[in-house]
Order: C-alpha cells, then sequence, then structure tokens
C-alpha cells in the first residue's frame, strides 16, 4: 500500500490532461472530473468515485485509457481499481435524474473502435480455481493449466473453441492471472481479435513507410503470451490475416505462447487464408461444449456459495434443469433468483420462488426437455392445475396425472430420481420409483395409457 498521497495526487494530476484527450468534455466533466485518488495498493491504483452509477460508466468503457495513462508515468502500475463509498460502508447512490444522464452520456459517447484497449491485468474472478470442470471442459482447463504453467512449451498454439457464455474468455484470463501470480515480469497481451485489427489498421494509419509491418511487428515480439480472444473475427480481413500469419510465425520460432478462441473449429471460419487455418491448427485444438446437469448444479453451488448466499438444493437442481443453454445464462439465472429472494426478504428455499424470479426465461429456453415442459404439458393435457400436480391432493385424476408426469420425466430426461422428487413437490424417491413403475406397467397392458404417454411424448417434444 503506498499512502504518499502528495505523490498518488501528482501522478494522477500527469494522468488527467491525457485522459482529457481522449474523451469528451461533457464525460470528462461527469465522472472523470469526480474521481479522487487515494492509493496505490498491489499495483493497482485506487480511485473513489462519488457514486455507483460513475464507477459503472467508468469501467463500462473507459478503464482502459485511464489505465493507459496512468502507466505512462508508473510503469510498475497494473490498472485502475475505482471503488464508491458501498465499498467502504453503507451510502446512498446518486439521485435517479443524474444516473440516467449519466447513462445517456455512456451510451452516446461510446470510445471509438480505435481504443487499443487491451489488456495486460486480468479479471480476477476468472481464475483456475473458480472454474468448475465437468466432460465438457475438462480437456480445455488441463490444456490451459499445462500452458500457464509452462507457456511456450507444450501446446502451441492452445486453439480453444466452442459457442458463447461456456468460459472461453474465463479460461484466457486464468491463464493470464495464473502466469502473472507466478512471475510478475511475464509480458503477457490479451486482447479480442477486433483489438487486433484495429491496432494493425492503426499502424497503418499512422506511418507511411513501406516498413510498417515491421514496426506493428515490433510492439508484439516482446511478449511471451499473446492471446487473442474470439478469433473467428477476424474472417475477412485479409490484411489483418497477412499480418497475424508473420506475427504468429514470429513468436512462435521464438517459443512464445499464443492462445487462441473461437466460437468454432479453425477449420469452419470462413473467408480465411489456408496458411492461418493451419496455423491454428498445428498445436492443441480443444473444445468446450455445453456442460451437463452434475456440472450444472457444480457451477451453481460454486456461484451460490461466492456470492454467500444460501441457496437450498433444491432450487439449485431445478435451476440447472431449467437452464441447459450456457453458463453465462445459468450465472444471470441463479443472480435472478439472489436477487428476488433479497428484494422480499425470502430464503432461497422452494421452486415457486425460482418460478416467479425466472418466470421470463424458464418458457423461452430453448432446447433439451426441461421437467418444467413436461409439468407443464400434463397439466394442459389433462385440464389439472400445475400447482395441484406437485401438491399433496389425492384426488384419483390428480394423483394419476401426477403419476403420468412423474414416468415422462424420468423416461425423457436423464435425471437423478432425488431431483425428480425435489421438483415435484419434495416427494421423495421411493414415491418416484413407484409412480414411474406403476405407469410403466399400465402401458404395457392397458392402450388408454399408452395413448396418454404417446400424445404427451409428442406435445413435449414439439415444445422442446
Ligand atoms: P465465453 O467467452 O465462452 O463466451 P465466458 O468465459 O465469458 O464465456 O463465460 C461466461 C460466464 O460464465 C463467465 O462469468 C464465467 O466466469 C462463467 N463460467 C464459464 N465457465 C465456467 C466454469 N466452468 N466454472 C465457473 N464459471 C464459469
Ligand atoms: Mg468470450
Amino acid at each position: 500500500m503506498n499512502n504518499n498521497l502528495a505523490e498518488i495526487q501528482e501522478l494522477w494530476n500527469k494522468a488527467l490532461p491525457i485522459i482529457s484527450k481522449s474523451v469528451s468534455q461533457i464525460f470528462y466533466d461527469v465522472f472523470i472530473a469526480n474521481l479522487e485518488p487515494i492509493s496505490i495498493s498491489d499495483n493497482k491504483f485506487i480511485l473513489i468515485a462519488p457514486y455507483e452509477s460513475c464507477k459503472n460508466s467508468i469501467n463500462k468503457s473507459y478503464k482502459p485509457i485511464i489505465e493507459k495513462a496512468i502507466m505512462q508515468f508508473n510503469p510498475y502500475i497494473e490498472g485502475i481499481n475505482i471503488i464508491t463509498p458501498t465499498d467502504v460502508d453503507g451510502f446512498i447512490d446518486a439521485p435517479k435524474s443524474i444516473i440516467a444522464e449519466a447513462e445517456e452520456i455512456v451510451e452516446k459517447e461510446k470510445p471509438n473502435s480505435n481504443t487499443k484497449d487491451y489488456y495486460t491485468s486480468f479479471e480476477e474472478s476468472y481464475s483456475f480455481d473458480n472454474f468448475v470442470t465437468g466432460g465438457s471442459n475438462k480437456a480445455a482447463f488441463v490444456a490451459a493449466k499445462t500452458v500457464a504453467e509452462n507457456p511456450g512449451v507444450q501446446h502451441n498454439p492452445l486453439f480453444i473453441y466452442g459457442g458463447v457464455g461456456l468460459g472461453k474468455t474465463h479460461i484466457m484470463h486464468a491463464i493470464g492471472n495464473f502466469i502473472k501470480a507466478n512471475n510478475a515480469k511475464k509480458k503477457i497481451i490479451y486482447m479480442t481479435s477486433e483489438n487486433f485489427t484495429n491496432d494493425y489498421i492503426d499502424s497503418i494509419k499512422n506511418n507511411n513507410s513501406k516498413d510498417m509491418n515491421r514496426q506493428f511487428r515490433n510492439k508484439y515480439r516482446n511478449l511471451d503470451v499473446l492471446m487473442i480472444d474470439d478469433i473467428q473475427f477476424i474472417s475477412g480481413k485479409p490484411s489483418t490475416q497477412e499480418a497475424l500469419f508473420h506475427l504468429f510465425n514470429e513468436l512462435y520460432q521464438a517459443k512464445k505462447q499464443i492462445v487462441f478462441t473461437s466460437d468454432c473449429h479453425p477449420k469452419e471460419i470462413d473467408n480465411i487464408d489456408e496458411r492461418l487455418t493451419s496455423r491454428f491448427q498445428s498445436g492443441l485444438t480443444v473444445d468446450i461444449s455445453s456442460p451437463d446437469l452434475e456440472t450444472r448444479i457444480a457451477i451453481l453451488r460454486k456461484k451460490a456459495y461466492n456470492k454467500k448466499f444460501d441457496v437450498s438444493n433444491n432450487v439449485i437442481n431445478y435451476i440447472a434443469e431449467c437452464i441447459n443453454t450456457n453458463i453465462r445464462e445459468l450465472e444471470g439465472a441463479l443472480s435472478k433468483v439472489i436477487f428476488y429472494c433479497t428484494l422480499n426478504n425470502i430464503k432461497a428455499d422452494n421452486l415457486d420462488i425460482v418460478n416467479n424470479a425466472l418466470k421470463d426465461d424458464i418458457d423461452n429456453i430453448s432446447g433439451p426437455i426441461t421437467m418444467n415442459t413436461i409439468l407443464k404439458c400434463v397439466s394442459d393435457y389433462f385440464q389439472v392445475d400445475q400447482k395441484d400436480l406437485i401438491g399433496k391432493k389425492k384426488t384419483k385424476n390428480i394423483a394419476e396425472a401426477r403419476q403420468i408426469a412423474i414416468y415422462l420425466i424420468s423416461d425423457l430426461i436423464s435425471i437423478p430420481l432425488v431431483s425428480i422428487g425435489d421438483f415435484m413437490g419434495g416427494r421423495d424417491h421411493s414415491t418416484i420409483i413407484h409412480a414411474r413403475d406403476k405407469i410403466s406397467g399400465l402401458i404395457s397392458t392397458n392402450n388408454k395409457y399408452a395413448n396418454y404417454i404417446r400424445d404427451l411424448t409428442e406435445l413435449i417434444n414439439k415444445k422442446a
């Protein structure tokens, strides 16, 4: 911790004119001028913002500009941290009118695309420790860890591909965090392929000499690790591809680690130079796929634990069951449930809460069949209330519809019986087995039941 306030203030005073050149007057007046430097801690320059929305607005788009300005005068600083009085104690946010104005300004004043906002410091929470592994991401995790432990030795380049929200960016930051923690001197750049393209275009714009390619490459050649996220966006940009190709060869020959991510396999990136496609595949190519139920449950447990919010197992299982698209959405759903509970001052301990908190999400979820879809179809088909299906009533038609719902869930979804029991109103697993076996027996002896199941299965598949 550096508490020499005069020194800190002096550094901030030097950085301010540079920052002011990169942001509009109004943004400067409303936000930047309100920041107060307070300390340097862990190589981070700490600034205090008067209110939450000021912090958010700056973090959203302008953080790299401020960081760059400060680093020019003190290369040991690795980034900035903006805090608000909330981080210190209870506080009141700015009046709504100021927040609205602030948001409008940020919207209008997104920095132009030429901003070179690549990172040499990494999102702390995106660590290997915080990354939950399962069959869907284990290979990528192990490869990334190997690379982080020994950059440039094995798996060069490492190419990780997979759909959105599955943890590719998280893994890159984890590599960065890990290497930095073990050897602060290593030079690492993380950037998106858009940053790379912009940087290359800038180098052309600002340089008339024929030597521009070399100048551009000189900037990167001292790196130990280069990570480019979402490399698929280099598609259809032949001169950027050419620049990357030469840079790649240079770094590779110098045994510098290169990591790429993409939303698809290298072979599936359109409009790209063959030579690059083959370079991408010359090390290790691993995919990340959608997590299975078990992994989704484990991820939710970890996130709930990190948020220090008590979420019961049946609620966790149910969210994991309903949200099967990607991890970003899974996290979002958990946040919504926690927010809903905090707002209403209730515990996250029953499925109605989840249904209420996620009512906009659950119905819209496409993809594999969920327990919720089955319950809804059975309820519509037999004209029995969903609440009664998971409730205690023993009326014949309700009890039978309930057993059919249980049979269909266990038949159509691979999910532990205990979770079905939780979902069906907290029944124990022997009840679930009994219902399943009873309906299964009826189907083979009674046409009426066989027809129910056939109709319902068709309906459910249409909905899913
Ligand atoms: P991508 O870059 O593939 O689109 P991200 O890396 O941005 O995905 O991940 C989306 C969110 O999900 C992030 O908040 C990330 O921390 C979280 N996440 C992804 N995979 C995992 C995992 N295996 N364990 C814990 N959190 C994860
Ligand atoms: Mg990403």
